[in-house]
């Protein structure tokens, strides 16, 4: 095999394309990115680079080094348009055409929009890459007003960005509580507890009806009330990049269908990274947008590629930063689960863990490392423990692993 080409950027490009090499690939080796950066991290972009606390130097994922000495080509700024699978060859947007033994798809995902009135207007903002910071950062101001709709990790992380630099913050949240979607209910009570404490006003059961205003956004239309703003920012969710896939014939279903060694419905094409949809550690199909996934799944991809295919079955881990606190969470949480609280809310350090039929299948922990890292192994190890033991601190934590 000669060539390989990474459409994608990213996280999981940039770490498939290392993986590759430290396996000994030898051949041509190629990566496409639409955005003009070389791959960086994103996390950061809704905590310390918003914040100004870190540079934008430190969030590149290599030094540009690494490209020349691990001989990868990046093509950045420049978008595959399409895949032709019958000459296997890649059709880029500067009209080059690329041709592959193998591919690999990393496109990510993109911010969700909001088709509603007035959403073009400026000082409306999304945050999925470096552009978006930049333009959103000089808003910061301490006393302007900032409406954030979607009470997700981005709008939440922003939330506290805004609130630690002095701003007015509102959040507006569809569902009846913060994170409804991936958090317990005890972590989303303990959340709004502490946003509150810094002053964040959260509005519940609130969507978002049109944007006002003249040149730029001056208020929102919720439930036909008028909340005046001087900013709004959006974090209400992503869509995978997957059409490119799906254009080339490859099953999609809630992003690009991969096998649990990554590999697409065409047996020279693989994926990798928030724009999949694979096989779930613990049973189903998942969609997850994590920098875990991201890694694991690229080596795992790259690893395919090279005739030396082992299944991806990694328990999912997350994490948020949040003011002073970090919340870490492994497992993936069904609204069904019982829920075991550990430590206490009250003094900002405690966790959830989350049983199914008596096995441990995720944990949540605030300020609690020891719990999260225990937590991932009685996980991985689908081990069974009593809800009393789990909820008992004088039972250290380590000794249940
Ligand atoms: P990406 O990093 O999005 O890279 C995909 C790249 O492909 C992009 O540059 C995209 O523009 C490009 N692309 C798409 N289509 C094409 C095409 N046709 N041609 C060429 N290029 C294309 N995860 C965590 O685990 N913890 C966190 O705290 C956390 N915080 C986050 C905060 C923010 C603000 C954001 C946006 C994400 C956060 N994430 C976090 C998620 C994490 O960053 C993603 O899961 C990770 O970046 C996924 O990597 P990826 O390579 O799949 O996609």
């Amino acid at each position: 095999m000669q060539r390989i080409v990474i459409i994608g950027a990213g996280q999981a490009g940039v770490q498939a394309a290392a993986t590759l090499r430290a396996e000994g690939y030898d051949g041509a080796l190629t990566m496409v990115g639409d955005e003009i950066y070389p791959p960086y991290q994103r996390p950061p972009l809704s905590k310390a680079y918003l914040s100004g606390d870190l540079v934008r130097e430190r969030l590149f994922l290599k030094p540009d080094s690494f490209y020349a000495e691990t001989r990868c080509e990046l093509r950045l700024g420049v978008a595959a348009w399409r895949i032709d699978r019958s000459s296997k060859t890649v059709l880029l947007s500067d009209g080059a055409s690329l041709p592959y033994d193998r591919l690999l798809l990393a496109t990510g995902t993109r911010v969700r929009k909001l088709p509603l009135p007035g959403a073009e207007l400026a000082g409306v903002y999304y945050l999925r890459g470096i552009d978006d910071v930049d333009s959103l950062r000089p808003e910061l101001n301490a006393g302007s007003r900032l409406a954030v709709v979607g009470a997700g990790y981005i709008g939440l992380e922003v939330a506290a960005v805004a609130a630690k630099h002095g701003l007015q913050v509102t959040v507006l949240e569809a569902a009846n509580r913060v994170m409804a979607r991936s958090a317990s209910p005890q972590m989303s009570a303990f959340w709004e507890r502490e946003h509150r404490s810094h002053g964040v006003v959260f509005r519940f059961g609130a969507s978002a009806e049109g944007f006002l205003g003249g040149d730029r956004v001056e208020a929102l239309r919720i439930g036909g009330e008028i909340v005046p703003t001087d900013f709004a920012l959006v974090g209400v969710g992503v869509v995978p990049n997957c059409e490119i896939a799906q254009e080339a014939g490859l099953t999609c279903d809630n992003g690009i269908a991969v096998d649990e060694y990554a590999t697409t419905s065409d047996p020279d094409i693989f994926a990798a990274g928030d724009c999949t949809s694979h096989p779930a550690f613990g049973g189903g199909r998942v969609r997850l947008e994590s920098v875990q996934n991201a890694i694991d799944q690229a080596k795992h991809a790259a690893l395919a590629m090279l005739g030396k295919a082992t299944a991806y079955f990694e328990v999912p881990w997350f994490w948020s930063d949040q003011y002073d606190l970090k919340l870490q969470i492994a497992g993936l949480a069904r609204p069904t689960d019982l829920t075991v609280l550990r430590g206490t809310p009250e003094n900002r350090k405690f966790s959830v863990f989350h049983l199914r039929d008596g096995v441990v299948a995720a944990v949540e922990a605030v300020n609690a490392a020891p719990d999260y890292i225990i937590g991932r192994k009685l996980i991985a190890a689908r081990a069974i423990i009593a809800p009393e033991r789990l909820a008992d601190l004088s039972v250290p934590v380590k000794s249940l692993a």
